[in-house]
């Protein structure tokens, strides 16, 4: 893929997001420069604790209290700055600009409400108007959309199965055909055959739809199925981003080599490899590179400089030492 020849959507520069603690302040998207392009499937990867949610939420601005966002610019291809909007434009990109499909598709479905009832509520709640036939074919049109038959509208959550309640949420999403699809493991609670039916519906509808997919997971294996570009982060950082195929056949940050060698697979029969160490605690971020004390190619020099994102070829970059020639940037003492 010729990143060059693509158009940038959504162009996210020095994203910071911080949480006040009693301990201190936790950097828990930490400098964070990423480019979306128009029509991608973008997945972010990382242990928990990462930070890729917490991206996620910064730029739906749903960060809450203690947490806040102290910096940076998602500014899309017309100039909107993600971050720069008042509370009520911020209601209103919602949906139209940019949706999200939860984690939890039961905890975010009103348990007390109709499917077909809260998804037209919803609709109207973001301007859109029209008779109550209207929005009835809207919704069987949707549901159609995302393989779910139109009596589905009459029923609530918990008559539906965890693929079907899924489905309904990403119906629920694209309503209003936005252009930047957030997903947050949608498909964590399900089922492996089920996971792959809804990652293809998503799929599907991001083909149709024309939009830009972020989603954000832990499941290598789901990534490598999904994406086209993937982007690895370790404490609040990108250290690494490239095609999926690059970054799986050919990784360059030693996290992301574990990342890939810990995937089980028929040739590592009984070789199964983790990722030595405990994940970091951003409450006490160690000095020089975060992934020091766990990487297994950690020089001494890697305890006290800070690794800048290197450009290894085009929309190819990694933030580690190993990769940079002269520019380094000094941790501050
Ligand atoms: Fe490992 Fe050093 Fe690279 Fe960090 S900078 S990933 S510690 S080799």
């Amino acid at each position: 893929m010729n990143n060059q020849a693509r158009e940038v959507m959504l162009d996210i520069q020095g994203l910071e997001v911080h949480f006040e603690t009693r301990r201190g302040l936790a950097r828990a998207v930490n400098d964070v420069d990423l480019q979306l392009y128009k029509g991608e499937r973008f997945g972010l990867v990382g242990e928990s604790g990462s930070g890729k949610t917490t991206m996620i939420l910064a730029l739906l601005r749903m960060i809450k209290t203690p947490g806040f966002i102290a910096g940076g610019r998602a500014v899309f291809d017309d100039g909107t700055d993600l971050l720069a909007l008042s509370p009520e434009d911020v209601r209103k990109n919602r949906l139209r600009r940019v949706a999200m499909v939860p984690q939890g598709a039961m905890n975010s479905l009103n348990p007390v409400m109709r499917i077909g009832q809260q998804m037209a509520l919803t609709m109207r709640e973001h301007g859109e108007v029209g008779t109550g036939e209207e929005f009835e074919a809207r919704v069987a049109k949707l549901l159609d959309q995302v393989g779910l038959v139109p009596e589905v509208a009459d029923l609530y959550p918990h008559e539906l199965s965890g693929g079907m309640k899924q489905r309904a949420c990403i119906a629920q999403a694209i309503s209003l055909s936005p252009r930047l699809i957030l997903a947050d493991e949608p498909t964590s609670a399900l089922d492996v055959v089920v996971q792959r039916q809804i990652m293809q519906t998503l799929r599907q509808l991001q083909l149709q739809l024309g939009a830009t997919v972020l989603l954000v997971g832990h499941d290598m294996g789901l990534m490598a199925q999904f994406a086209e570009r993937v982007g690895i982060m370790y404490g609040g950082k990108l250290v690494e981003v490239g095609s999926v195929a690059d970054v799986f056949r050919n990784p360059q940050h030693p996290y992301t080599q574990l990342l890939i060698s810990s995937i089980p697979s028929f040739e590592r029969r009984g070789t199964f490899q983790g990722i030595p160490g405990v994940g970091l605690s951003l409450l006490d971020s160690p000095s020089g590179c975060l992934f020091h004390p766990r990487c297994p190619q950690a020089t001494e020099r890697c305890a006290h400089v800070e690794p800048g994102l290197t450009q290894l070829g085009p929309g190819r970059q990694v933030s580690c030492l190993l990769y940079e020639k002269e520019e380094t940037h000094a941790a501050p003492s």
